[in-house]
């Protein structure tokens, strides 16, 4: 949830700036007198949905009541204010029973799913609301895969009931299907060595090696005929409804598509080559470049994007604990092995959880963006920030001695004191400082930082301490 907090702005100024009513649209032909009258007279559509698709949807419920929300959800909710046709949810635990719900008219509509010849006998489906490229998902050490048809004895998993089952099981019968209980687990079993491969949205995927830090899978391939092209289903009975739906969704621009998106899979970026990559990637997501050529070239392009997606925070886009570990483990060797200084700094934000009691999570979240930004302003070009969990982050400092670390520290305790935070707010932080001593691991100069952490903490809070 927290991770969306940077784009809600932009979400709301797209409200305002879409017209609510049906046939003040721009880019729509009017509708018919015949349309203009089923969207006068009909009541909410009823709609089932996947409740565990992130970041195409899911069920969020809030205060007891269950809502539909990720892209597919932005994506219908614009199709509604250029229609004029609202949506009521009908919640399901499964998107099994979902399906379930519309074969039986429970439902009038299912929000977003591929079309295929076994559902066309009984659903009928508007235009895409958002394609996106297929990928094939596999641990790095898997070699690549340019015809799926030539492997022999490997295994494939997907999550239940999808369309991408049906198409593989057909065009691939080499293959052996596994069927996973959701999206999560079927990743995770690659990760964990119980099949082969996985093929999967590269959005979807993206989000979820995100989520989860997969850092030892890698997109090994794609077909470029099998994208997801992702539409409303409409339950046969009700082809006025279509049409009307196909008239908002034919509206929708690419660019509207293209930051529904970005909002919910957010990669941002911190220099001009990655932006110069989240570009591309955001352009494949919205299928703005069309289809997805197969070439080494691209490939190693995606998996370095996702690399760096499972190496950072998502809420600060600083380093994030598995990326740290990795760069202090290579520090602490550098500092041995050719004695050189090296100290850590840890910082903790003091009375954080008041931020959060007092102003509500979302403010949370904020005040740790903004005191990223502090930190990351105030820390010299050789040193690395990331954030070691929670509110607490991590210095690392080559070249550094106790004393100039903690100079850093009193530096950087200074400036937070001096930042106004959101609503004028100001905050604290409390530090512990170590220097690497001839003799230690990574673990002992942690513990040393750690402890000099909790005397300040002990000793009034917004202070520096050395081990
Ligand atoms: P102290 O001065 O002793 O460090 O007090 P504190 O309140 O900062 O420390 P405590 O460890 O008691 O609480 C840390 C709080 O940080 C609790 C937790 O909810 C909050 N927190 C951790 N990660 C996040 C996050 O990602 N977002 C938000 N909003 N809060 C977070
Ligand atoms: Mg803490
Ligand atoms: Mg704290």
């Amino acid at each position: 949830m927290s991770r969306w907090v940077p784009f809600r702005l932009t979400a709301c100024l797209l409200c305002l700036l879409l017209p609510g009513v049906a046939g003040a649209t721009s880019g729509t032909a009017p509708f018919t007198p015949a349309e203009q009258r089923f969207i006068r007279e009909s009541g909410p559509v009823t709609l089932c949905v996947d409740p565990d698709w992130p970041p195409f949807e899911h069920v969020e419920v809030r205060n007891g009541q269950a809502r539909h929300v990720g892209i597919a959800a932005d994506i219908i909710e614009l199709v509604a204010r250029r229609t004029g046709l609202s949506f009521e949810l009908l919640p399901t635990s499964t998107w099994e029973e979902s399906i379930a719900a519309a074969r039986a008219g429970r439902c009038q509509a299912l929000s977003f799913l591929n079309q295929t010849p076994q559902r066309e006998a009984w659903l009928g489906f508007t235009d895409p609301l958002l394609t996106d490229p297929n990928v094939f998902i596999t641990r790095v050490e898997h070699p690549d895969i340019t015809d799926p048809a030539a492997l022999v004895g490997e295994t494939i998993v997907f999550p239940q009931g999808t369309a991408m089952e049906e198409l593989i099981r057909k065009d691939y019968p080499n293959l052996k299907v596994l069927v996973a209980e959701s999206e999560a687990q079927a990743i995770r079993m690659v990760e964990e060595r119980k099949a082969d491969m996985t093929m999967r949205s590269l959005i979807v995927a993206a989000y979820t090696i995100r989520q989860q830090g997969l850092f030892n899978l890698k997109i090994a391939g794609n077909l470029p005929e099998y994208q997801n092209k992702l539409r409303m289903g409409v339950v046969r009975a009700n082809p006025l409804l279509r049409t009307v739906l196909n008239r908002g969704i034919r509206s929708l621009t690419d660019e509207e598509r293209r930051q529904i998106v970005n909002r919910h899979v957010p990669i941002t970026a911190q220099t001009a080559v990655d932006y110069w990559l989240v570009g591309r990637v955001a352009a494949v997501f919205a299928l703005l470049a069309g289809v997805v050529l197969w070439s080494n070239r691209r490939l190693k392009r995606m998996n370095a994007v996702l690399e760096r997606l499972a190496r950072t925070d998502p809420l600060t886009d600083l380093p994030n604990r598995t990326r740290l570990n990795d760069l202090f483990r290579r520090e602490v060797d550098r500092a041995k092995r050719y004695r050189r200084p090296f100290s850590i700094v840890i910082l903790d934000i003091d009375n954080f959880k008041r931020v959060n009691d007092e102003y509500g999570h979302l403010a949370g979240d904020r005040t740790l963006q903004a005191f990223a930004v502090v930190v990351r302003d105030n820390v010299r070009g050789a040193d690395t920030v990331g954030r070691w969990g929670g509110e607490e982050f991590l210095v690392l400092c080559p070249e550094t001695t106790a004393e100039e670390a903690a100079q850093l520290a009193e530096r950087l305790r200074a400036a937070t004191r001096a930042t106004p935070f959101e609503g004028g707010r100001t905050h604290t932080v409390s530090a512990g400082v170590a220097a690497f001593h001839e003799g230690d691991d990574l673990d002992a100069l942690l513990n040393r930082a750690d402890a000099a952490l909790y005397r300040a903490k002990n000793a009034g809070r917004d202070r520096v301490e050395m081990a």
